[in-house]
């Protein structure tokens, strides 16, 4: 059935799952209740800057406390509405079902454009937003975890942690009430990376499949793979950064709110961003050609787009256009129902949002058990691993002289073997074995049944099934 009609955000993502559960055996009543959203809250505050009250809108949307805390990040656009965070969150259920975060999900927003508030005022605004939703435990350790998403980052998730803790001095576990935190207010190591580091990972994990590589239409490895980012902000920044820097990834092409940059022999990812922060913008960048209208880049000849950006961008106008075979969706909801059938019947793989962009919640989580166990990891076992390696070497060194084998370790490798690993490793690899076993469940789905031949669906079906197990398990 071909749509020439765009539908919402919330019922794009409501027939990507109905899809899925028409596969399923699931009773039409369970059904409903894991689709639906539980509850969403709106609130409007005011607050006093510049000599006048300014009112702002904000929600938080539960979608589902199979369960709890409920996690989804907090966005601050003037493009946030109730039918955006409903989506948004029930994205986040079916994400941490697929990663297997022990989450329900959630997601908040605030009408507001960041760049038109100074940083104190941002902070007014932070606060009292944070103070509206905590006294309604929609900020809680144990039931609604927030954490950054467009327009948020760090220092906001720092002003949630502490109003929550202003307004609960005796909660131990109050730092866990919000994750995404600067390292020295709680957060975790490799947070600020994990989302793009997470559609790292996800990449490499399908470049291991020679049958998905095929399936795709293309061949070999990442190296020299063409690439083009819509957005470079956090997630769009670190994907393009690592697949280029790490993977010999060329990134041919950027898409930015001001227009495209284009160069057939890689833009310098680094070298993009810091005109962005000093220009605001890509307009003027020397070494690229510059495109006034950057959507037009989307369409352009390349190994893997990688939407990263807002939702709704690979739409009903452009689908037919788009000649990437491989399409990662860092962003949530980049594709529309409607393109994603055009796009399927084209035969582009699509490695889907809840999957690709999951690498956010999943370090997000190791945050959460890192601030309820209130002990980085690794602090207890990195000597102790150093030393049984040591004690390994030495002995293999004491043999090699005894029984005049004349064996020498290379320095590099007898430095690195040495070398316990620290939090930002643990997190690398929780974090890609995360993303390795949720690939490989979803593309067991893909491969092993005849009626699934997308990604996505294979991806929803998994995670409804998990859904639908924790509510067994309830009794509903
Ligand atoms: N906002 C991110 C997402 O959409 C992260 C959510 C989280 O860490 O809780 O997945």
């Amino acid at each position: 059935m071909k749509r020439n009609v765009e539908i919402s955000f919330r019922e794009s993502v409501d027939l990507m799952f109905n899809r899925a559960a028409a596969l399923t055996d699931l009773s039409p009543g369970l059904e409903e209740k894991i689709r639906v959203c539980n509850a969403t809250y709106t609130v409007r505050f005011g607050v006093r800057l510049r000599g006048h009250i300014h009112t702002f809108t904000g929600y938080r949307a539960v979608h589902s406390e199979h369960m709890e805390p409920v996690k989804g990040g907090i966005r601050y656009s003037m493009s946030v509405n109730q039918d955006e965070v409903e989506a948004l969150s029930a994205l986040m259920t079916y994400k941490c079902a697929l990663v297997e975060a022990p989450f329900g999900g959630a997601k908040g927003g605030l009408c507001i454009d960041p760049r038109q508030w100074e940083e104190h005022e941002l902070e007014q605004i932070t606060r009292r937003f944070a103070f509206e939703l905590i006294k309604r435990d929609l900020i809680h350790p144990s039931q609604n975890v927030p954490a950054p998403d467009m327009g948020t980052g760090e220092r906001e998730m720092a002003w949630i942690a502490d109003q929550y803790a202003r307004m609960h001095t005796t909660d131990i576990n109050a730092r866990a009430c919000v994750t995404g935190k600067p390292i020295n207010a709680g957060g975790i190591q490799g947070r600020v990376e994990a989302t793009g580091r997470g559609v790292q990972y996800a990449l490499r994990e399908f470049f291991r499949h020679p049958e998905d590589i095929a399936r795709a239409g293309l061949t070999g490895t990442l190296d020299g793979k063409k690439v083009i980012v819509q957005g470079l902000g956090n997630v769009g920044y670190h994907a393009a950064k690592f697949l280029s820097e790490e993977d010999g990834a060329i990134v041919t092409g950027i898409v930015e709110h001001d227009g495209g940059l284009h160069s057939e022999t890689g833009l310098n990812i680094e070298a993009v961003r810091n005109w962005i922060a000093t220009h605001g913008g890509i307009t003027g960048y020397p070494d690229a050609v510059y495109l006034p209208d950057g959507a037009i880049l989307l369409e352009d000849e390349c190994d893997i787009l990688i939407p990263a950006a807002v939702e709704g961008v690979i739409n009903l106008s452009n689908a037919e256009r788009i000649r990437a075979p491989l399409i990662i969706e860092a962003a949530n909801g980049p594709v529309t129902a409607g393109a994603d059938e055009i796009l399927r019947n084209k035969g582009t793989v699509i490695i889907p949002d809840l999957y690709a962009n999951a690498g956010g919640v999943t370090v997000s989580y190791f945050e959460w058990v890192k601030n309820l166990s209130h002990i980085r990891f690794g602090r207890m076992q990195r000597r102790q691993e150093e030393s049984r390696h040591d004690l390994l070497l030495t002995e293999l060194e004491r043999l090699s002289k005894d029984k005049n084998l004349g064996w020498t370790l290379s320095p590099d490798f007898k430095e690195r073997y040495l070398r316990g690993a620290d939090e930002l490793e643990l997190v690398r690899s929780g974090l890609d074995d995360t993303m390795r076993t949720a690939y490989q469940s979803m593309r067991e789905v893909w491969h092993g049944r005849q009626d699934v031949d997308d990604l996505r669906t294979a991806a929803f079906l998994v995670a409804i099934w998990r859904v639908a197990a924790s509510y067994r398990a309830k009794g509903l």
